[in-house]
């Protein structure tokens, strides 16, 4: 159950020197000036955010993953980086949490630039689709702490959950589709099926892959 881990109240609760302790050494010493910009939900291993890392260094990203053991190894993860490269993988945290329900506890209004959901978990069965990460009621939600210009990344490895994914995103009024030429140019989106783990076990496979890449827009304003 979540009665586990805490949750803070509000973003301006949540303790930078825990997840950040180079950059912020002393929870009295932070001002606000420079906070979390990219959330990898449900973040399983770390891949992606380890590649993040040092491909934008001066960012600051956090992974957020429900299973303890699994929360456990990214931090290990992250400290053993941090110890073998000095001056690098400050920027990457983790927080072991229920991103369904707390991501409001984390992020403030338009205070994240990129969303991650990578390979998420199924839930075939009709009355479970309400437990998938993406559904219209939470995207309401990612559009409140996403900016104007941010973006949300999705793939999967099964196709249902790819559709599924892709229209909720199509069907939100705060999302349009990012373009294929756009997607071309960023080398995040070539990270998203080779640098997490789940990615790569696909690739090995041989199993095809589905995305959906959306920007967070303005409010359509009609008179
Ligand atoms: N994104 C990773 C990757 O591509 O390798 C992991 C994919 S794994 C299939 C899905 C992960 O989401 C699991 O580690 C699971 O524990 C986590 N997860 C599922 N529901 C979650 C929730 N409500 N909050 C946070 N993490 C969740």
């Amino acid at each position: 159950s979540d009665s586990h881990f805490p949750v803070p109240i509000s973003p301006g609760q949540v303790d930078y020197s825990v997840y950040y302790p180079q950059l912020f050494p002393s929870p009295d010493k932070f001002d606000g000036s420079k906070r979390i910009e990219f959330a990898d939900v449900g973040c399983g291993f770390g891949g992606l955010l380890i590649s993040l890392s040092t491909m934008f260094p001066e960012t600051l990203m956090i992974g957020m993953e429900l299973r303890d053991k699994v929360t456990e190894y990214v931090k290990e993860r992250v400290v053993a980086l941090r110890s073998s490269n000095p001056g690098q993988y400050e920027n990457v945290s983790v927080v072991r949490t229920n991103s369904m329900k707390y991501i409001p506890n984390y992020f403030e209004k338009e205070q994240l630039t990129k969303m991650f959901f990578l390979f998420p978990d199924p839930h075939f069965k009709e009355k479970n689709h309400r437990r998938r990460v993406i559904n219209l009621h939470l995207l309401d939600e990612y559009a409140y702490v996403l900016r104007e210009g941010g973006i949300i990344y999705t793939i999967t490895d099964v196709e249902e959950l790819g559709v599924w994914m892709k229209s909720c995103l199509e069907g939100h009024p705060l999302f349009e589709a990012v373009t294929k030429e756009e997607l071309e140019a960023d080398a995040v989106v070539k990270l998203l099926s080779s640098a997490t783990e789940e990615g790569q076990k696909v690739a090995r496979n041989g199993g095809q892959t589905f995305q959906a890449v959306y920007r967070r827009i303005a409010p359509c304003v009609s008179n």
